[in-house]
């Protein structure tokens, strides 16, 4: 790439949320440039669902072509590489990649999601979000009715088993240890039939990700067919800390109605920012960033 030092905005993350911003700011004329590593947090997953026109498709396969619609627009540019680290200077931020390269713009916006921790459950990595399921709305209606269980504790574990309970009825609540739930969560989980294992898990038995059973540290084992869990989760790019952006207390970049971040000039949109975790809002929230921060540019532009 000829200059590297010219850019409106470098958009971190170049998955749903980033592409769509860029979608935006490429049609509003702005120079853009996508860095993207290639590591979205939904890539184990074969099917994407609830998301209009695309239902059931690959994700891989929406991320393709949504970055051949936005590299249409000759204001974007997208290099795959990984952004390393961030500076403030006089004319915006400076950043600089795994490669050795270093962009510059006036804006900066972060679209890289965020990275699951996997649990310290043989077996659990593998089936991610083939049978070890995140959202009912993504994948409940594949699983309907199947022999399901939850791998959760405390309020987390009593929400899952309430909402779960929507599409299947044949629900076993797994809280791999002694159980966190108060007794009011406890009897109302028991009232709906739910029972409740407090067995450690040692694995997960599966076939190229499809879960089979559960394997106890007892030896004992459980056999069902889908297990919902939620792991926790790490911002996937540290820059907008190290560059001085909040966190919220789930660790989401703190963002205002307009998706600015606490320093100015600095944007962020996508999974990173909200615990609504679906493609449809990373779209949208993607391409409100990147309408919102073009507007400001034009106010900015025009009262100079
Ligand atoms: C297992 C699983 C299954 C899912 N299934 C569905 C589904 O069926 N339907 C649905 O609507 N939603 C689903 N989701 C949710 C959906 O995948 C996310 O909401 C969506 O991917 C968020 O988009 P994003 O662009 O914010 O982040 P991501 O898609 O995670 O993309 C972030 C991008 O930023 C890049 N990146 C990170 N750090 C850097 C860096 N330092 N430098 C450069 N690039 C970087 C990453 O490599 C990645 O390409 C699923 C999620 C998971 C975990």
């Amino acid at each position: 790439m000829k200059d590297n030092k010219n850019f409106d905005v470098i958009i971190v993350g170049g998955s749903y949320a980033g592409l769509s911003a860029a979608m935006a700011l490429g049609r509003a004329l702005r120079n853009v440039l996508i860095i993207d590593s290639g590591l979205p947090c939904n890539r184990q997953t074969p099917h994407s669902h609830n998301f209009l026109t695309q239902d059931g498709i690959a994700p891989a396969v929406i991320a393709d072509k949504a970055k051949k619609e936005v590299l249409k627009y000759d204001t974007v540019k997208f290099v795959t590489d990984l952004a390393v680290s961030g500076r403030k200077t006089d004319k915006g931020f400076e950043i600089s990649t795994q490669s050795g390269k270093v962009f510059a713009a006036k804006k900066l916006i972060f679209a890289a999601g965020l990275k699951d921790s996997m649990l310290k459950i043989e077996g659990f990595s593998e089936c991610w979000g083939i049978s070890v399921l995140h959202c009912p709305y993504c994948h409940g209606y594949e699983v309907k009715n199947q022999k399901t269980g939850i791998l959760a504790n405390g309020y987390g574990a009593f929400h899952l088993s309430r909402l779960i309970r929507n599409w299947t009825k044949d629900l076993t609540l797994f809280t791999n240890g002694k159980s966190e739930l108060t007794q009011e969560q406890t009897d109302e989980i028991k009232r709906h039939n739910i029972s409740i294992v407090e067995k450690e898990i040692t694995s997960l038995k599966h076939k190229n990700g499809v879960v089979e059973e559960i394997i106890f540290s007892d030896h004992s084992s459980f056999e069902l067919k889908t297990i919902y869990s939620r792991p926790p989760f790490e911002q996937h790019c540290k820059i907008p800390e190290l560059l001085g952006c909040e966190l919220t207390e789930q660790g989401l970049i703190k963002v205002d109605g307009f998706q600015q971040t606490t320093v100015e000039n600095i944007f962020a949109s996508g999974d990173s920012t909200n615990p609504i975790r679906a493609v449809s809002y990373a779209v949208s929230t993607g391409n409100n960033t990147g309408v919102f921060l073009n507007n400001a540019m034009t106010e900015e532009d025009f009262s100079k």
